[in-house]
């Protein structure tokens, strides 16, 4: 890369994420971290820190800096929580919820991408992530209850998996609505076995696919 990534990072910090309110300092600290630009193809690496999504291939993006921290920011992460990720893709979201000392567990539909994220997490030394291939529709039944879910695929409603695998006092965060419009970005939190949902944010991402989400 032509400019040190780690002035990229620094300025991605700054100008896209602190600027537009993310406050958590460990939220800002991992993503000061995480090197953004190793979970891109490597063409790709020169804009990996730019406002916006980056192509994964398969269809899929990466999300922009922007929303991992905002929805990494809404999860009121603590140290050795245990997190579910639904839709692995890349790895990068994975990597900052490890960096942030969660206990990861992330699943992905896509094989080759499930793959690719698991080479390049032990790559890079992120090695108690644990990854599984299946439709993450279904949760992690086998590792539930988990203290926090979070989404990276848009659906048409929370699947009702997820809400069951979830810890109480726990917050999932999901975007729900259209496939490729407008979605809201929803934490759903469980409290003494109450479930309520809150809506944060119009978000677009890509589909979630499978037996609680959009058919393939
Ligand atoms: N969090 C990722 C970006 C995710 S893009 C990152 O940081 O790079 C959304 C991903 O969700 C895609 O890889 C897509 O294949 C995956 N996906 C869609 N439906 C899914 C499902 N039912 N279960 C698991 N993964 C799914």
């Amino acid at each position: 890369m032509s400019i040190d990534p780690v002035r990229k990072r620094e300025r991605m910090v700054r100008e896209q994420i602190e600027a537009r309110g993310v406050r958590d300092p460990e939220v800002l600290r991992a993503m000061r971290t995480v090197p953004r630009h190793r979970f891109v193809q490597e063409a790709l690496a020169a804009q990996a820190y730019d406002d916006r999504p980056q192509p994964l291939g398969f269809g899929q993006t990466i999300s922009q800096p922007y929303i991992v921290a905002f929805m990494t920011e809404l999860l009121e992460l603590k140290p050795g929580m245990k997190v579910l990720e639904i839709g692995t893709g890349s790895g990068y979201q994975a990597a900052v919820l490890a960096e942030m000392g969660a206990d990861v567990f992330t699943v992905e539909r896509v094989k080759e991408l499930h793959q690719q994220a698991r080479d390049r997490l032990a790559r890079l030394k992120y090695l108690f992530v644990k990854l599984k291939l299946d439709d993450g529709t279904l949760g992690w039944p086998e590792e539930a209850p988990f203290d926090r879910i979070i989404v990276t695929a848009g659906g048409p409603e929370v699947p009702r998996p997820l809400v069951d695998q979830l810890a109480d006092d726990g917050i999932l965060v999901i975007p729900v609505g259209p496939a490729k419009r407008t979605q809201m970005l929803k934490v759903v939190r469980k409290e003494r076995g109450l479930v309520r949902a809150e809506d944060r944010l119009g978000v677009m991402f890509v589909d979630l696919v499978g037996k609680h989400g959009w058919e393939e």
